[in-house]
């Protein structure tokens, strides 16, 4: 970016920082807005930048208005103030994607554009391997997906990569993209979610492109879609993504894919498509442990460098239990707190600050969870427990995830009924009596059902 300061602005900028120092306060002006510095001033438009994206989507939230305000009054034609990432390895600044106007930026990182149509999603620069923090539930998936990035062949095709939300499926995609963009600059990576894939597909049939459609889509090296449950029912778009798919296999390359549930549970998604997602490697992000949780929130809080008490971590750990997301946005709301109150970081100050997310925190266990974990249990399809079929062998699994939806969560019968397939209350509660009636009789029977309990109150 062209430098285009002069002693003018300079003189200015130092003038608003007094501004935000008398109206913010001495110990925000330190930790927030002192590091800031002035990158960029056109006729109407200045860039601020600072070191890290945490920062910029900091002072973004909580200055930005007021810093915009103030230079419009000291300088009618600035219409645009930006806050961007600029670190001294990153030859771009990193812009954030909420501006203050739609201004003819400089674009952000892209994973290698294939066509000039093509306008690929960002790749965010903190989605690296580097900073993935591995542990027992996303080894496997960590290690597939570091497979595909350093191979030099295509070591299985497709990676499917699955697990809930926030767990870090979307991390280790950029991360191979990230990986192949700096091992391999020649090769083309195309990331993109399954909704910019439809969004695509939508504006080619509507322009008459779908010839350049397919040629784009069918020459990279590597494609990566993300989120392909939302195709679930989208006949059309299911359609070209098979053909789309199958051609790039046939070519030999690479294919990555996510998704929220394993192929054989995606719903309203076309059985060949399904059976040929799971051809390739099919690798599970697990639920998070609390050795994990810990693990993450260490790191987290070492990039940070926030001062925290003893204790005030594995507090976290133990009671944010959701996913990795929800556990980074807790420090990161403690952490932001203890800088505008000045005070380090203890067990008290996180009680109060997180007082709503620690309890919604405690009735954890979703009746989600309990079907995942009972159909994985007694080996039959979450897609099961919704299912109408009445064999044996898959009622009584369906019977166990009711009764324990019954203990473990507050939901009423007939809420409960209508995550099983839409049944009706008497069905839940006809099973809820079964179960005690099979748990008195059968002493293994119980013995499985308290541990199906003890796994899922974890
Ligand atoms: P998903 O795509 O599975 O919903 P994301 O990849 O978006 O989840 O992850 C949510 C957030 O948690 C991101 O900020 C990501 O960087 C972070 N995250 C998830 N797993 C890890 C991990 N193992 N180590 C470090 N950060 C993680
Ligand atoms: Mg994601």
């Amino acid at each position: 970016m062209a430098q285009t300061l002069d002693t003018g602005s300079d003189v200015l900028w130092a003038r608003i920082r007094g501004v935000l120092r008398s109206e913010f306060g001495d110990a925000a002006y330190r930790s927030w807005l002192k590091p800031i510095t002035l990158r960029d001033v056109s006729r109407n438009s200045v860039t601020l930048s600072v070191g890290t994206n945490f920062m910029r989507d900091w002072i973004q939230e909580h200055y930005l208005a007021r810093i915009r305000e103030i230079w419009s009054q000291e300088n009618a034609d600035v219409k645009t103030v930006e806050v961007v990432t600029f670190t001294s390895d990153s030859a771009e600044p990193q812009r954030t994607e909420t501006r203050l106007q739609p201004s003819p930026a400089a674009p952000a990182v892209h994973a290698r554009a294939v066509g000039p149509e093509s306008r690929p999603a960002p790749l965010d620069p903190r989605l690296t391997f580097d900073n993935f923090i591995t542990g027992k539930p996303n080894e496997f998936a960590y290690a597939a997906a570091q497979r595909v990035a350093e191979s030099p062949t295509v070591p299985f095709n497709p990676l499917f990569l699955h697990g809930g939300v926030g767990l870090g499926k979307t991390h280790l995609m950029h991360a191979i993209a990230w990986h192949i963009r700096k091992a391999h600059p020649d090769r083309s990576v195309l990331y993109l979610s399954a909704e910019k894939f439809m969004y695509e597909l939508i504006r080619a049939i509507r322009y008459k492109d779908m010839m350049d459609f397919k040629e784009r889509f069918r020459s990279v090296d590597v494609l990566m879609i993300d989120d392909v449950q939302f195709f679930g029912g989208k006949d059309t778009t299911q359609e070209e993504f098979f053909h789309t798919f199958n051609a790039l296999v046939d070519q030999n390359h690479q294919v990555v894919i996510s998704a929220d549930k394993s192929p054989s549970d995606l719903e309203g998604l076309e059985e060949r498509l399904r059976s040929r997602m799971g051809w390739g490697l099919v690798a599970d992000i697990h639920p998070t442990t609390y050795e994990l949780r810990l693990s993450i929130l260490q790191a987290k809080a070492d990039a940070i460098g926030a001062m925290i008490e003893g204790g005030v971590l594995e507090l976290l750990a133990r009671r944010i239990t959701s996913n990795v997301r929800e556990l980074e946005g807790a420090l990161n709301r403690v952490v932001y707190h203890a800088a505008l109150v000045g005070r380090d970081i203890t067990i008290e100050t996180v009680q109060e600050v997180l007082a709503d997310v620690l309890r919604a925190n405690e009735r954890k266990t979703s009746i989600e969870d309990i079907q995942k974990t009972v159909a994985s249990h007694f080996n039959v399809r979450v897609s099961d427990m919704h299912s109408a079929r009445r064999a044996r062998a898959v009622a009584r699994p369906r019977q166990v995830a009711m009764y324990l939806s019954k203990q473990l969560t507050s939901r009423s019968l007939p809420e409960i009924g209508r995550k099983f397939g839409g049944r009706d209350h008497t069905t839940v509660m006809h099973a809820v009596k079964k179960i005690e009636e099979l748990c008195a009789t059968d002493v293994s029977f119980a013995e499985d059902v308290e541990l199906l309990k003890r796994m899922l109150e974890r």
